[in-house]
């Protein structure tokens, strides 16, 4: 079977967050099967497309509203990343070193779906699944449905993955120029709750539609945003499928990000040489439990409770750990974040900014990480983690509430809370401490997450039977 897959991420090419992850793996586990996978992304202005070679597969013409462009699409060289990757290049408008925080991001994403589709048109070829992720790629499931230049598409079956319902890709009604023609009497396929809505029109549009849990699936049908009753009346053709992970990047033997590698074998010690040089980097306690938090810093992961949880747990349960954050967003939390420093005796600190090298330290030296997201679609950072020997303290929610069972119960090895507040956390952060007393359950339960299994090889079977069902 073909696949195409659109997205305005893919590891390592672009990432900002957990839908890099997953485009940069769901193809190449794909292709893994024997079926062939290809991806397509706007070209940004990154290292890996300055470090790479490039053929040019098409050049096309075409128009958003009155603004008419030209578009390039390249293909790198060598199939480096396992699979097909495609670049579209329109000049000046995707081509930025960040991937989004621009003002003229509808624009530039709009331009790349209308640029997709009128490639995809001119290269007269038929996959049998296009495969769109996110509100970035979400218009596609219509343009192939409704847009008049789009018609040979139509009957390509569309599948839309949710990796995050609370960024739908809104624009007024005086933007439906952009829209390339369409039958008129079908705008309201573009539309939810008086504004355009991307990802609206995709869980209308697509053919089948998927979350990255099951948990958040049903959470949606009461908070997704706006889109409750809209995924209510879609039900029939959603479903819930949990991320994996690459355990071809995210392997603690071979992680190319740091130099002490381990196994469950060897996870004490490899553990802790790489705990030490996090201490020295970050004037910390080795001998203390090092928790910390890697993500960004939006109320969505329960950022801004941070700061207080913190100074709660030094006064309550005591300066018994240490706390490492990584992370950026909000610059209220950032500077909170900051100004905390000045409150550290050897037991706080905070980096803020995009670190992937860094990142992976954590997960391998941590003891513990420290998730109490108000909404977590899948949640990748606790899956890293269990595959690190690093115990997830998260908020019972999405998928966290699939991947991580409660040590008080049966057959459980992380801490659970149900409750996005700073009580509720810090009860988290005591519960993580004084188990930390216990270095035997510790072990145990070390050694125990790093033998789960969260690999794409599972996933992406239901992946491809939901694709069989609609081919
Ligand atoms: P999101 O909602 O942000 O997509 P996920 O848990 O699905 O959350 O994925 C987050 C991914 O981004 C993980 O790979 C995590 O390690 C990475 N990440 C988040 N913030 C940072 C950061 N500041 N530096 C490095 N990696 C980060």
């Amino acid at each position: 079977m073909e696949i195409i897959h659109v997205s305005a991420e893919c590891y390592p090419v672009a990432k900002a967050g957990g839908l890099g992850d997953v485009v940069g793996a769901l193809p190449k586990y794909q292709r893994q099967l024997g079926h062939v996978a290809k991806v397509v992304m706007p070209m940004y202005r990154t290292k890996f497309l300055l470090a790479n070679e490039w053929d040019v597969v098409h050049k096309g013409y075409t128009h958003l509203g009155n603004w008419w462009f030209n578009y390039t699409v390249i293909k790198e060289k060598t199939n480096k990343l396992g699979f097909d990757l495609y670049l579209v290049d329109i000049n000046g408008v995707l081509d930025r070193e960040k991937v989004y925080g621009y003002d003229d991001d509808i624009e530039r994403f709009v331009a790349f779906q209308v640029s997709v589709a009128d490639w995809l048109v001119a290269w007269k070829h038929r996959p049998d699944i296009v495969h769109v992720h996110d509100h970035q790629a979400a218009l596609i499931p219509f343009f192939f449905k409704y847009c008049h230049a789009y018609q040979s598409l139509a009957d390509i079956p569309t599948v839309l993955t949710i990796h995050n319902a609370q960024y739908q890709g809104w624009m007024g009604w005086d933007k439906s120029t952009y829209i390339p023609a369409y039958d008129t009497w079908k705008t309201g396929m573009l539309g939810w709750g008086n504004a355009i809505n991307s990802l609206g029109s995709g869980i209308k549009c697509a053919w089948k539609v998927t979350t990255v849990s099951p948990t958040y699936l049903e959470e949606m049908r009461s908070n997704a945003n706006g889109l409750e009753a809209l995924l209510e009346y879609e039900k029939g053709k959603c479903s819930g499928i949990l991320n994996g992970i690459d355990n071809l990047v995210w392997d603690p033997s071979t992680d190319g990000y740091f130099e002490d590698h381990f196994t469950i074998e060897t996870v004490e010690e490899g553990k802790r040489k790489n705990k030490e040089l996090l201490c020295q980097r970050f004037q910390l306690d080795p001998k203390k439990p090092l928790i910390t938090f890697i993500g960004r810093l939006v109320g969505e992961k329960g950022a801004d409770l941070l700061p207080q949880a913190i100074e709660d747990s030094f006064y309550y349960v005591g300066r018994r750990m240490n706390f490492l954050i990584l992370g950026s967003g909000f610059p209220d939390v950032e500077g909170r974040l900051n100004a905390m420093k000045g409150l550290s005796r050897g037991d706080y600190n905070v980096y803020i900014g995009y670190d992937e090298a860094l990142s992976h330290l954590m997960y391998a030296g941590a003891d513990y990480i420290l998730m109490p997201s108000r909404v977590e679609p899948c949640g990748l950072n606790q899956l890293y983690a269990l595959r690190y020997g690093t115990i997830p303290v998260v908020r019972n929610t999405g998928g966290l509430h699939d991947t991580v069972l409660d040590y008080g119960d049966k057959n459980g090895y992380g801490i659970r809370f149900n409750h996005a507040s700073v009580g509720d956390m810090t009860h988290g952060i005591w519960r993580a401490v004084e188990m930390y007393q216990q270095s035997e359950k510790v072990k145990e339960i070390r050694q125990h997450i790093m033998q789960l299994d969260f690999s794409w090889e599972s996933s992406v079977k239901s992946y491809m039977q939901l694709y069989e069902s609609i081919k």
